[in-house]
């Protein structure tokens, strides 16, 4: 039964795209759109195969509706069994009664409510290509049926955004819109062109001070090593300059790893893009640390294609502490840095700090090495699978 007491007679199934940032882990999915809508970039294999579609804003406010009339199920069970809110498997029993909803729907409300229903991330890869007014729509119902949320996320490309006016992101953000994240990968032209990201720096520059100026939190990601050993250093050099020129909220490192069936592995294949090495991934984060400009934004590196995970902080204050972690880990014997590269690519250390000797990272080296010729190629080839 509805908390009206009507009985059920409809699905509450709502559409869920297949990705969101990691920041995103506690959040409500809400789809807009569906796959890329540019869908070339030479690295990226996400939405590879699919066709990129604008969904009605009905379908999506009927979403957003299923969602509350779940989560009012789920807050009426828990209330009934005397769990003050909280969530557990006899309350998503109870709270589905008649309802026709496949299980997996409440568990994702749940979940969401256990962790205090605060944030909502909109999928797919480029939500600000909806119309403007129809996005407000979206975002004004959102904020209606779920007024506590406190931040509203979304992807968005540099271009779409370039290309909105100042006061079509002030409305988005009055509307309760909040934080944006943008895959700049990088600020060189040539690596631009290379990856086919469809964005030049100067746009980039724009579109990240426009975030910026309507009062958005703003993700940029950079990508080491996506220049591949040809182009490392323009890519820190250049990308340092439009970040400093943009100077947003959040730095995002997502080192560079070339993936089967995306064109940059294509050109990998034929020595055309010549990936760097571990070290050399971390030797251009170093080089695009000391290049950042006098700004304010914290550098944050949440995935695990990162080596040294240590290297988040703010700037300016934590710079040198960045530097340092760098250069301690550059200071290592050829030795111990393999170890710790394999050990951290196995799960065994998170940290630089978290590194000692370990038999059984010893023991996997060794073979990895016999195996693939080199720690290098070893890692290549067992990240691509974990992605
Ligand atoms: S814009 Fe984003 S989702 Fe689309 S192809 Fe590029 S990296 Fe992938």
């Amino acid at each position: 039964m509805d908390s009206t007491g009507e009985r059920y007679t409809m699905n509450h199934a709502f559409e869920m795209g297949p990705i969101r940032p990691p920041s995103e882990a506690y959040s409500i999915l809400l789809r807009i759109t569906r796959n890329c809508p540019w869908n070339r970039c030479a690295f990226c294999s996400t939405y590879r195969d699919t066709e990129f579609s604008r969904r009605a804003v009905d379908e999506v406010r009927r979403d957003i509706d299923n969602m509350h009339a779940i989560a009012l199920r789920l807050a009426e069970a828990s209330t009934e069994l005397g769990l003050g809110g909280r969530m557990s498997e006899e309350a998503l029993t109870k709270a589905r009664d008649d309802d026709p909803t496949p299980e997996s729907y409440y568990r994702q409300v749940a979940f969401w409510m256990n962790y205090g229903m605060q944030t909502a991330f909109l999928q797919d890869a480029n939500s600000l290509i909806m119309k403007t007014a129809d996005l407000v729509e979206i975002l004004r119902h959102l904020r209606a049926r779920f007024p506590f949320i406190e931040r509203v996320t979304s992807y968005a490309r540099a271009k779409t955004v370039s290309k909105k006016t100042g006061d079509e992101l002030r409305e988005l953000r009055e509307a309760g819109l909040s934080r944006l994240h943008i895959g700049m990968e990088s600020g060189c032209d040539s690596v631009l062109e290379l990856i086919s990201k469809g964005v030049t720096p100067d746009e980039q520059i724009l579109a990240g001070r426009k975030v910026m100026e309507a009062g958005f939190d703003l993700s940029e990601y950079y990508m080491p090593g996506i220049g591949g050993t040809e182009h490392s250093r323009e890519n820190a050099v250049e990308s340092a300059r439009v970040l400093s020129a943009i100077d947003p909220t959040f730095i995002r490192l997502r080192s560079t790893v070339p993936l089967p069936g995306t064109p940059l592995y294509d050109l990998m294949a034929r020595n055309e893009w010549t990936p760097l090495s571990e070290d050399g991934k971390v030797r251009e984060i170093r080089l695009f640390i000391e290049r950042l400009g006098d700004i304010t934004g914290t550098i944050v590196s949440d995935h695990m294609m990162n080596l040294l995970e240590d290297v988040e902080g703010t700037l300016p204050g934590d710079r040198a502490r960045l530097l340092e972690t760098i250069d301690r880990y550059l200071g290592m014997s050829d030795d111990d840095r393999e170890s710790f590269i394999i050990g951290r690519r196995l799960g065994i250390y998170r940290l630089l700090s978290d590194f000692s000797p370990d038999g059984r990272v010893e023991a996997v080296k060794e073979d990895l090495k016999r195996r693939f010729g080199s720690i290098d190629a070893a890692v290549l080839e067992l990240l691509k699978n974990f992605i």
